[in-house]
């Protein structure tokens, strides 16, 4: 294989290196290599992202540098929905694909660099070609969103919901747990209505009909034995059905729910889902099935009109919640988003002020929560070794890769990344927690 070599770049969310992970697999099925710089590729393709406007510079940014060092470039992803907005600044790529779209990247490829031949279909891994370490990997259960919030421009770019049916998705979990993978997070734009497009379709998993279902999902998902990660859940009420199975420990007790405020004006202006929910209470009645429960949710303040009196009471909302794990995003306005066009906006310097009190508080309670955690048992995954081989980088049950905390080990001869592992916490600061094996202690 002399020739056929291709540079990946992958920006953006888990769901875009979901995407990235396919057609790197694809590729590999078909004989291309992969070359670790711009000057050693024949060709380069870029995985881009739309979301925001630092996103959109970003991507284009770094189609400028691989037109400036290669010059030979195939646009994908979610700025690829928006074609003109890379012509104009990059008239010279190749080939402009938007979102999911592997057979139109493929051909792209091949028109512009056709595949080496024979290729060695037996050097793919079972699990495909994965970006993430190879103990976790992002599941992804669905395409697009039927929410219209105000913000957001993802339905735009990405469609209407497009759940995959519950066999074919459980069957990649399972190749994935075959493959050594101990942690599967579940990604989708909106997990908690996986499968109403399909009207909740029953299809064939081990010789049974499952529904393709939300519930159904955790349940099948916590008969493989491994970590399995719920992301972007909302707090709907058939979510409640879930909480059993993770106070039993079949899967992990952790939400990833992005409640972005917590007053009813100004969720109903972001048009959210499940905005008129007491979240509170279901919040406490959660934790009363399952008192482990890690929450983790994002934050928007300096929402187009969001008043100090709306702004403090979110901060209370914040202080009665106690979620454990909680990012804060400044509003910035994103070309083609609804919300443009409610005007009110809140003064930068404001913004930048409620931003740091909110951090404040969610960084307190974090500390909090986390120093109730020592002296406590725990099972964590192992995600590297240090030089030396007497500390190690892991994570709890509460922590999901790349955005929470971490558990650091001392002591950890014997540990390798993959494995669990039981330690007891000994210290806490505002984000990790600090172990020792349970032997040592
Ligand atoms: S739920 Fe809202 S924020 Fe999330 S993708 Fe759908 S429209 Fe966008």
């Amino acid at each position: 294989m002399g020739s056929g070599k291709i540079g990946f770049v992958s920006l953006g969310c888990p769901k875009a290196l979901v995407d990235s992970e396919r057609i790197l697999t694809q590729l590999r099925a078909e004989g291309y290599d992969t070359a670790d710089s711009y000057e050693g590729a024949d060709l380069v393709v870029v995985n881009t992202c739309g979301f925001i406007d630092e996103a959109v510079d970003e991507s284009l940014g770094v189609i400028g540098d691989a037109m400036e060092q290669n010059g030979r470039v195939v646009v994908t992803g979610c700025l690829g929905a928006r074609p003109e907005t890379i012509s104009d600044a990059h008239p010279g790529v190749l080939s402009i694909t938007g979102p999911h779209n592997y057979e139109a990247v493929m051909q792209a490829i091949h028109q512009h660099l056709p595949p080496p031949h024979d290729p060695f279909q037996d050097l793919l891994p079972p699990q495909g070609v994965k970006l993430t370490p190879r103990h976790y990997a992002y599941l992804k259960i669905s395409e697009g969103c039927n929410n219209r919030c105000t913000f957001c421009i993802i339905p735009a770019l990405r469609g209407r919901l497009a759940s995959r049916p519950i066999g074919e998705v459980m069957r990649e979990a399972e190749r994935l747990a075959a493959a050594g993978v101990r942690e599967l997070l579940v990604i989708s734009q909106d997990t908690s209505a996986y499968g109403s497009d399909l009207r909740y379709r029953e299809d064939d998993w081990r010789g049974q009909q499952v529904e393709t279902r939300f519930q159904s999902l955790c349940e099948s998902l916590a008969g493989l034995g491994i970590w399995v990660r719920l992301h972007y859940v909302y707090p709907y009420p058939h979510v409640d059905k879930v909480i059993p199975l993770m106070a039993e420990g079949r899967i992990l007790p952790y939400l990833d729910i992005p409640f972005q405020h917590a007053e009813p004006r100004i969720l109903r202006l972001m048009k959210r889902p499940a905005h008129s929910e007491d979240t509170l209470r279901r919040i406490q009645a959660w934790r009363s099935v399952c008192p482990d429960l890690t929450i983790r949710s994002t934050f928007i303040v300096g929402f187009p009109g969001e008043t100090d009196a709306e702004f403090e009471s979110l901060l209370e909302w914040l202080a009665d919640a106690r979620l454990d794990r909680v990012g804060c995003f400044k509003y910035s306005p994103v070309e083609g988003a609804a919300a443009n066009a409610l005007g009110d906006p809140v003064e930068e310097d404001v913004k930048e002020d409620r931003w740091q009190r909110f951090m404040q508080v969610a960084a307190l309670i974090s500390e909090e929560r986390l120093a109730d955690k020592i002296g406590r048992r725990m099972t964590v995954l192992v995600d590297e070794i240090d030089k030396d081989g007497d500390s190690a980088i892991a994570r709890g049950p509460g922590d999901a890769p790349e955005i929470d905390g971490r558990v650091i080990i001392q002591g950890g001869a014997g540990l390798h990344p993959g494995s669990f592992a039981d330690v007891r916490i000994t210290a806490a600061d505002t984000y990790d927690l600090h172990a020792a094996p349970v032997e040592a202690t």
